[in-house]
């Protein structure tokens, strides 16, 4: 080791999905949408002018936060965004789990989490989901310096009613309290109704998922305006433009659209209930989905099997070489012709 490199700061990262490249390939590995973004979106592009990047974009993002605060009936100062909501949480993180104790996120979820924690020095504990990978509430109602969950859960897709996620919040009231809502737009209900009780609460979206644009990263935060107001202190203090003038404008494009992003999402829901049919025929058992996503196991063949055997297919899924899921798959919902051709193959390669 050179002596330099003695002071590198060591991390383990997080290691996201594979992006192949090729258009012949089924790609439902990392929950990206199958539809094209919002036709807004496209039309904008089109008159985009270069001239326009000439300039720095407006640190505040103003108009992609108007039209989210308008499109979820809060105020300006309620919003944050951010680029992906990676960013968003990872800003959240870094904010709001200072106290030096225990951050609570469950054993099995997003595996960004234990990252960031490590990152930013923050200690945590890891609850186990029971059997059914399900959140037990009374798990979170120790002591702690902050609680974190997907809802739904990823890489499970149980959706916590919300009810449950009350609960949590209910026995959490002098810590931060964030819901990671990435997948809530394919079933579950958003804690956003409770932002009103729960000052602590910050809730995290994303454009990633069900507006289609993961290659825009778009991500953003709701919650009160103290924690709004902690959230961009911290930006301001990191890198204030971190909203590129195209996220901006596209983004207001992709939320004016409620029609298409009501039949799109709904199609994917729609896709989703007829696998999960498919796949209870084939053998395989999965906890009930909420996301844009199923996370399956069969009962005889290993998942490593099948990720391969469907890799050499040039159909991609992700598997999580872990402990209490190395038996599952994660498959995203995808086109019906996509479904189609996975469930094809599975059905010639297990029979
Ligand atoms: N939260 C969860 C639970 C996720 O699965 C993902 C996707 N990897 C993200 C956040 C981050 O998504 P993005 O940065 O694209 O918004």
């Amino acid at each position: 080791m050179r002596p330099w490199e003695a002071y590198f700061r060591r991390v383990v990262p997080y290691v996201p999905g594979e992006q192949p490249q090729g258009s012949r390939l089924i790609k439902l590995n990392t929950n990206e949408n199958p539809y094209p973004p919002a036709p807004g979106v496209a039309e904008a592009l089109k008159h985009m002018d270069a001239e326009l990047f000439r300039k720095y974009p407006d640190p505040a993002a103003a108009g992609l936060v108007k039209a989210l605060a308008d499109r979820y009936g809060l105020g300006m100062d309620q919003v944050f965004v951010g680029v992906g909501s990676d960013d968003v949480l990872a800003m959240a993180f870094l904010t709001f789990f200072n106290s030096g104790k225990p951050v609570l996120f469950p054993d099995v979820t997003y595996s960004f989490y234990p990252v960031w924690a490590d990152l930013f020095g923050i200690p945590y504990e890891t609850p186990a989901l029971d059997e059914e990978f399900r959140i037990n509430p009374r798990d979170y109602d120790r002591e702690n310096g902050g609680v974190v969950f997907p809802n739904p859960n990823a890489p499970t897709g149980s959706f916590l009613p919300l009810e449950q996620v009350e609960d949590i919040l209910r026995h959490n009231q002098d810590v931060a309290v964030i819901v990671d809502e990435a997948y809530i737009d394919f079933g579950g209900s958003s804690a956003i109704s409770l932002l009103g009780q729960y000052e602590n609460l910050l809730v995290v979206q994303t454009f990633s998922k069900s507006r289609s644009m993961a290659g825009m990263r778009i991500g953003y935060a709701f919650g009160s305006p103290a924690l709004i107001r902690a959230l961009e202190d911290v930006k301001y203090s990191y890198n204030s433009y971190t909203m590129n003038l195209p996220s901006i404008l596209l983004g207001v494009e992709a939320v004016k659209d409620e029609a298409y992003f009501r039949q799109t999402t709904g199609k994917i829901v729609e896709v989703r209930e007829k696998a999960k049919a498919r796949f209870r025929a084939l053998g395989f058992e999965f906890p009930d989905s909420a996301a844009n996503f199923l996370f399956v196991k069969h009962r005889t063949v290993p998942a490593r099997e099948l990720f391969e055997a469907l890799r050499r297919q040039q159909i991609y899924v992700r598997y999580f070489d872990k402990p209490r899921i190395s038996d599952y798959l994660r498959v995203t919902i995808g086109t019906e012709e996509e479904m189609e051709a996975l469930f094809a193959f599975l059905e010639s390669y297990l029979n």
